[in-house]
Parts: C-alpha cells; structure tokens; sequence
C-alpha cells in the first residue's frame, strides 16, 4: 500500500465543538440553507449571508483540532507514500493540527473570494462592511465557500487521486451529500480498498470494504496507528 486518500466530513470537526447545518438547534438551524448557502440567497440579502459567514469565521478561530485532526497531521508527516486528505470541512482544523497535503473542496471560511479579479486572499476578518479587495479595491469580496448549487473545488484533481490509490478512507461523513458521497463507489469501481469511521452507519455504509463505528478523536488514531505500525 503506497497511496491513501481520505475524505473527511463535519463528524471530525464536530468533535472540536464546530456544529453545521445538520445539527439540530445548530448554528444553521436559525437560518434556511436556501437563505445563507446558495447564491441566491447572496444575491437577495448579502447583508446577512455576509453577517452569518462572519460569525461562523470568528467562531472556528475559537476552535482547537482534536485528536483525529492530530493523527492525520501525524500521518501527513509521517507517511512517505503519496497521501491527500479531502475534506468537506470549510474550517482550517487540519492544517492547524499541522496536515499539509489538504484539499478543501467546499473551499474555507479563511479565505476571500474577490468576484470582481477572482483572486483569494487569506482572511480572518468581517467582511460585513464591505472591504475592498487587497488585490484589485473592488468592494466585491465573499465567502470562499462552496454554496448549493456551486461546483466543488479541484475534482478533477480528486478523481485522478481516487483513480490511483490503494486505499480510501471516509472519516465522519454522512454519505448523503454528492459528490462526495459517491467517491467510495468510484474507488470501488478501480478496486481500491475502502474503508468508513464514522459515529454511526451512514447512508454509504454498505459500499465499504470495512466500516467502523465511534468517535473521530478514537478511531483515526487507532487508525493512522495501524498504518504506520505496519
Ligand atoms: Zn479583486
């Protein structure tokens, strides 16, 4: 075994106390997914996807990687075989526990999206205000946030990883949500070993080679544990 891919999902941060939209009583709970997370909504009351994206960006500042995040760092470092870690999560928990090989595919709550130059800066900053972009001044700077309706960020780049590897992880995702859900089938398709942990059984349960059931912050490092061990 060389090559590793591994998607993770909200259950990984979950577990640092970031909530998301399927939680109950949650932060999205407030407001309708239609009204903060599509364009849409952004083009009828920027103000306040603007505002909400703001809170969430102060929020995940407040926020520490927790033992799953570390042992992923851990195996980045470690694992001299090819490695990429997809994750869904728009927090920057994995690079903050020290993971460099990260793709975010629904991009990140750090940077902004200028859609007047297309440029994206890092930023931890409000953007309620309407600040200008460092690149261009245009006062056109949103989320760097893959809304619904939005194409996810580097597939290409994800499929051809998938293509390639040996195995393929899915670390606390739901598999309700596609793309992502059906990488696992992809991986299965090119015969590579698929493995799930996650809290509970998913919806993509069945098409793993393997599934196992707990919290994040237990099993990846058992997990990464095993790999390295071995
Ligand atoms: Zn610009």
């Amino acid at each position: 075994m060389r090559n590793i891919v591994i998607l993770t999902g909200a259950g990984i941060s979950a577990e640092s106390g970031i909530d998301t939209f399927r939680d109950a009583g949650g932060l999205w709970e407030q407001h309708r997914v239609e009204d903060v997370a599509t364009p849409e909504g952004f083009a009828r009351d920027p103000d306040l996807v603007l505002r909400f994206y703001d809170m969430r960006r102060e929020a995940i500042q407040t926020k520490q990687p927790n033992p799953a995040h570390e042992a992923l760092a851990r195996l980045d470092r470690d694992w001299d075989g090819e490695l990429l870690i997809v994750t869904q999560n728009v927090d920057d928990l994995h690079e903050r526990a020290g993971a460099g090989r990260v793709l975010h595919m629904h991009g990140t709550h750090l940077n902004a999206w200028c859609t007047a130059c297309d440029a994206r800066t890092p930023w931890k900053g409000p953007m309620i205000d309407r600040p200008a972009c460092p690149e261009c001044g245009a006062r056109s700077l949103r989320p760097d946030v893959v809304w619904f309706g939005e194409m996810p960020y580097e597939m290409d780049r994800i499929h051809t990883a998938l293509r390639q590897a040996d195995l393929f992880v899915s670390i606390g995702t739901s598999g309700a949500v596609y793309p992502a859900a059906g990488f696992v089938q992809e991986a299965r398709a090119m015969r590579v070993r698929t493995l799930e942990l996650n809290l509970e059984a998913s919806q993509g349960s069945r098409w793993f080679h393997e599934t196992r059931q707990g919290p994040a912050s237990q099993l990846v490092p058992q997990w990464v544990d095993e790999v390295l061990g071995g």
